[in-house]
């Protein structure tokens, strides 16, 4: 199978575990008999030095011709003092505008190798952590109009707005029971129907939806409810629909119980545009260039990448298989180092990977 991928390496560690991360594509290439075809482009911080922009219009252009765009991270304290117009996650946030990815995916996963950095008590995890927070990316309150700080009856105020069209409501709902009908067949929607209207017509449009999927089981939790369920009892979530501000929060909340940052990519989706597909942290400036990032992150991002973006499933499992084996033959970068561990860095994470995958 021939597939363009646009490489979007960004800053600070970006560049360093986007190279582990093609390493690891190349292999699979040479494994299944694919050819991948790889161009760069600039975005971040790389992109304003360059050409003054985050998000020029010939990276753009690149995007849109490739079958799926692979980004590592942008942002740095070098581009902190610019105004947001300008800065590096303006770049990304326009991307994901831009090609329409409206579905945010993020499978947060506890590694059993990793059991040891799960930030939850131990006869909790034992019970395993296995879920997708599928969010919704270009609506809710993060882009309702009105907006404003302004003054009213002499107060400085400030305002927004959380706003729904049963459209983008029944589109994020489709990718929730899809992705559902792909693992353990639950989808729990998450919402605040007790408060919010919002959140109201979110319900009614989940359970309309939810009539073409009888083979899905569906349940709804208000998000106060959701937050502590996330930490007492994970292992009853396999996929938890939600949206944009809710979902922010939510999936951030599940990353980090599994007590690695360095460990969880991610997935955008739109309706037709290439999907893009990236690790959930950003660009660590403090382990810029010094050979200490954790490229798996990156690396399991590629695995989606294989598997949404390519519709290359069985190629999808058999890097993660590898990134399995490889923590199962210790190797640790240092964020996940454990005692009796071999350490190792970003280069060797992803030769050992390919090693794995090649064996
Ligand atoms: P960060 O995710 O970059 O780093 C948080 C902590 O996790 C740091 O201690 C870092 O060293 C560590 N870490 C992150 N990724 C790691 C990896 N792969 N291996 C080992 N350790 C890792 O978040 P931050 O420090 O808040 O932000 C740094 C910059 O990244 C900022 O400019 C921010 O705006 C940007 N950012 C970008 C994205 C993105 O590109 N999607 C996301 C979040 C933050």
């Amino acid at each position: 199978m021939n597939k363009t991928i646009c490489l979007l390496p960004g800053d600070g560690i970006g560049p360093e575990i986007l190279a582990q991360a093609v390493a690891v594509l190349e292999a699979v290439a040479k494994k299944f008999g694919h050819e991948f075809r790889f161009e760069s482009a600039l975005v971040g911080g790389a992109a304003i030095d360059a050409v003054g922009d985050p998000l020029p219009e010939e990276t753009l252009r690149t995007c849109r011709q490739a079958d799926a765009v692979f980004l590592a991270a942008v942002g740095g304290p070098r581009w902190d003092s610019l105004p947001p117009e300008q800065r590096p996650e303006k770049g990304l946030l326009r991307i994901r505008k831009e090609l329409g990815l409206f579905a945010n995916l993020r499978p947060a996963m506890l590694f059993p190798e990793l059991a040891g950095a799960c930030l939850l008590r131990s006869d909790i995890a034992v019970r395993g952590l296995d879920l997708v927070v599928v969010r919704e990316l270009t609506g809710d309150v993060y882009f309702g109009e009105p907006r404003g700080v302004e003054v009213r009856n002499g107060l400085r105020t400030g305002y927004n707005t959380m706003i729904y069209t049963e459209e983008e409501v029944r589109r994020i709902a489709w990718v929730a029971f899809e992705t559902a009908r792909k693992r353990r067949r639950k989808v729990c929607s998450v919402e605040k129907s007790n408060v919010l209207e919002a959140s109201r017509l979110w319900k009614e449009v989940v359970l309309e939806v939810h009539r073409d999927y009888a083979d899905v089981e569906l349940s709804h939790m208000y998000v106060d409810n959701a937050a502590m369920q996330l930490v007492r009892d994970p292992a009853q979530f396999d996929v938890i629909l939600t949206g944009n501000i809710f979902g922010d929060i939510l999936s951030d909340e599940a990353a980090v119980i599994t007590g690695s940052l360095g460990m969880l990519p991610s997935a955008s989706l739109g309706a037709s545009a290439p999907g893009l597909f990236e690790p959930i942290h950003g660009s660590a400036p403090d382990l810029a260039g010094q050979d200490k990032a954790n490229p798996l992150a990156t690396i399991l991002s590629g695995a989606m990448l294989l598997r949404l973006g390519c519709d290359l499933p069985q190629e999808a499992e058999a890097v993660e298989t590898a990134v399995r084996k490889t923590l199962a033959d210790g190797f640790r970068t240092q964020d996940i180092m454990e005692p009796g561990m071999k350490a190792v860095g970003c280069k060797e994470m992803g030769a050992r990977v390919v090693e794995r995958l090649l064996s």
